[in-house]
């Protein structure tokens, strides 16, 4: 069991290290989207109020980057400081001198090698910061890092809010309640293989989409033209699965224009793009028949503007009564766009975390929690 950070207990005057999730975009020192940074607030203001002294560390994909734009975002909606270092003299006086309920911001972790090099030293280093670890960023639990599966093997550790938002809304689409059905869509069957077979043990249908499709046209020896393919033996091997769901008209493009064929009359001068119409109609009558709908990847190729077949799942996902479980860093910039957030019963913003989840059934990050120090 992971444990809450709810049930902490007495922390004032203790030193809280907070694994946050702060990485956000950002263009010109500016932060350009904020949503993440919200929801780093509830843990963070959680442990102010109790006295606790609060040091977030988090990252940023680019390891040269600083957090320090973040820094300026944050302080605009909660009283904090910020240090230029993870783990030296500086960030150990700052740390010394924090009062009862501050809040300081460390650098990048990423700066340092030894984060993702997961090395024990450096974890160590960073162990001796605090007293109590707090796990708040699940978008990395996947990542075998030193900053997510070594401290809690060197500090009592729990599991903040928003990790546990995405622990508990994520976890009901591991064992769904009948008729289920599974829709994945994207760009490479390779990162979604993993995912798929394990669905396949799980829900009644898994419907393919987008280029995933193409390996399944391929596979069934049909002409799929320029599209693109993952060139994995993948869909060979589930190609009979009875469970599995390949869309049966497609938007496709050529010379001449776009079309919608059915898959079966795709053409070696097509490119395919989308699902088509009748393939979304038929998706939306298994949909209405369902209790639970797990979606993660778009439909088509929206950077091309072909939009059409990934804004109408996520209109029918959300106007169904269905229980609906969605995520991936694709599909949840096209629900933002459509402003369908709040009509899904849950929405990951964990990306390429949330697969790993769905696929192994847990995380090295959730994994380290559960068999933490106490
Ligand atoms: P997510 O981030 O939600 O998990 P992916 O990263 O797996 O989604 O997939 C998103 C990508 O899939 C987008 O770049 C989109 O253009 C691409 N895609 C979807 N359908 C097609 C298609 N038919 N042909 C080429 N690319 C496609
Ligand atoms: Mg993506």
């Amino acid at each position: 069991m992971v444990r809450s950070v709810e049930n902490i207990g007495e922390v004032a005057g203790k030193r809280v290290l907070v694994r946050a999730s702060l990485n956000v975009p950002i263009e010109n020192g500016v932060v350009t989207d904020s949503f993440r940074l919200d929801g780093a607030l509830k843990t963070i203001r959680f442990l102010s109020e109790r006295g606790a002294r609060v040091i977030l560390v988090s990252h940023m994909t680019d390891k040269a980057a600083s957090l320090e734009p973040v820094f300026l975002h944050l302080k605009e909606k909660i009283s904090l400081t910020f240090v230029h270092d993870i783990h030296g003299t500086l960030a150990r006086d700052a740390i010394g001198s924090l009062k009862n309920g501050e809040v300081l911001l460390l650098e990048n972790i990423r700066n340092d090698a030894g984060e993702k090099a997961c090395d024990s030293d450096f974890a160590k280093s960073l162990a001796s910061l605090a007293d109590i670890f707090v796990a708040d960023d699940f978008t990395v639990a996947h990542r075998h890092h030193a900053g997510i599966v070594l401290l809690p093997t060197l500090l009592p550790s729990y599991a903040g809010f928003q990790f546990l938002s995405e622990l508990q809304g994520l976890t009901p689409a591991l064992t769904p309640r009948s008729p289920s059905l599974a829709i994945i869509g994207g760009a490479k069957l390779t990162t979604k293989a993993a995912l798929i077979e394990r669905l396949l043990q799980k829900y009644d249908h898994v419907f393919v989409g987008g280029a995933l499709a193409n390996d399944f046209f391929k596979a069934r020896g049909l002409e799929i033209g320029g599209s693109l393919t993952s060139g994995t033996d993948t869909a060979e091997k589930l190609l009979n699965n009875p469970k599995i769901i390949v869309p049966s008209f497609v938007t496709v493009e050529s010379g001449t224009g776009v079309r919608d064929v059915e898959a079966g009359e795709i053409q070696k001068k097509d490119v395919v793009w989308d699902i088509a119409e009748q393939s979304i109609q038929s998706l939306k009558n298994i949909l209405q028949e369902s209790n639970t709908v797990l979606w993660n990847g778009p439909m088509g190729n929206f950077e091309k503007g072909f939009t059409k077949g990934t804004y109408a799942l996520a209109h029918a996902i959300a106007e169904s009564n269905t229980n609906s479980i969605v995520g991936g860093g694709d599909t949840l910039a096209s629900i933002q766009h459509l402003d369908l957030m709040d009509k899904f019963t849950f929405v990951s913003s964990a990306g390429g975390a949330m697969l790993d989840f769905l696929a192994n059934g847990t995380l090295p990050g959730i994994q380290a929690l559960e068999d933490s120090v106490s």
